[in-house]
């Protein structure tokens, strides 16, 4: 049977917010079969635990934030991406301040974190979500369009096309397709960094936002150029996060995809709108598990061995 996975051992890592700009210790827990991801905030008189589901997400902008009662998790997207990447199923994120670490703005140092704990096989079949027919969500008209869409697929892919009127993004590759069974997450994806421009900086910063943020977690632009004095990662650096934010916010549905994303010009809300949907739509999917690994995508049961 293919497996669900958590972590060998215990791992942290302290950092700061990108928009708070507070210091903020996360713990990476092993967590039994069957749990899911579990957020847990450590620093309440009461610790309270936010289990990842569609239903969760109570904001949207500039991060995807998590939220009960009154208590919030800010910037889930990047360690959910790690967790869908690795296929981890089941773990505890506790954190002792309301928004996640952004460490170096992509989701590499989650991914070193989570393989330097080691991947543990559990006894017990990783369950999937799998589309049986297109959920899509659009928004806006002409040159404020923005699809997102997710289709039937026996594996998992997503291709993500961007549109930026900038001559720092417009010469890079706009449009990236990754298929998680055929690629290597660690290396084509989790490097791709957080992006943003300075004529931005000014306004979310009054706004008490991107406090944290900085050269060293995120690309950052003026008019015409990438002021990073190493440059980009990746030649295609600014459309692979949005992959890497995409698989974030899915993964959040609380199960891996069996399915294929597309989006144009999608981020954080349309994403959610997206898992809301497909909730709503009970007939368009299952739950699945593979008894024999030879049945399951194609890279998948490979991806277990080398994972
Ligand atoms: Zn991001």
């Amino acid at each position: 049977m293919l497996q669900q996975r958590t972590i060998k051992s215990l791992t942290r890592a302290v950092g700061v917010g990108l928009h708070s700009g507070q210091r903020v210790e996360l713990t990476l827990r092993p967590a039994q079969a069957n749990t899911g991801i579990v957020f847990r905030r450590v620093d309440l008189p009461e610790p309270v635990d936010i289990p990842v589901n569609a239903e969760a997400v109570v904001d949207t902008r500039m991060a995807s934030t998590l939220g009960k009662g009154d208590v919030r998790i800010h910037t889930v997207e990047h360690v959910m991406s790690a967790c869908a990447g690795l296929g981890i199923d089941n773990l505890y994120i506790d954190v002792t301040a309301e928004e996640i670490p952004i460490l170096d703005g992509s989701s590499a140092s989650f991914v070193f974190l989570l393989q330097s704990a080691g991947i543990e096989l559990q006894n017990a079949p990783k369950r999937f979500l799998r589309l049986l027919k297109p959920v899509e969500i659009r928004q806006g008209e002409g040159s404020n369009l923005k699809w997102a869409r997710l289709d039937p697929y026996h594996g998992y892919k997503l291709r993500f096309e961007i549109d930026f009127a900038h001559p720092a993004v417009d010469s890079t590759g706009q449009m990236f397709e990754f298929d998680l069974g055929a690629g290597n997450y660690t290396r084509d994806i989790a490097r791709a960094r957080t992006f943003g421009f300075t004529k931005d900086v000014e306004m979310l910063r009054s706004n008490g936002l991107a406090l944290g943020g900085g050269l060293d977690n995120a690309i950052v632009m003026d008019d015409y150029k990438v002021l990073n004095s190493d440059g980009l990662r990746y030649d295609d650096e600014f459309v692979k996060h949005k992959i890497l934010d995409a698989m974030g916010d899915l993964y959040i549905v609380g199960y891996p995809l069996l399915a294929a994303y597309s989006a144009f010009r999608s981020g954080h809300g349309l994403n959610n709108l997206l898992l809301r949907e497909l909730m709503q739509q009970r007939d368009a999917w299952d739950i699945v598990t593979f008894e024999h690994v030879r049945e399951a995508p194609q890279g998948f049961a490979q991806a277990a061995l080398a994972w």
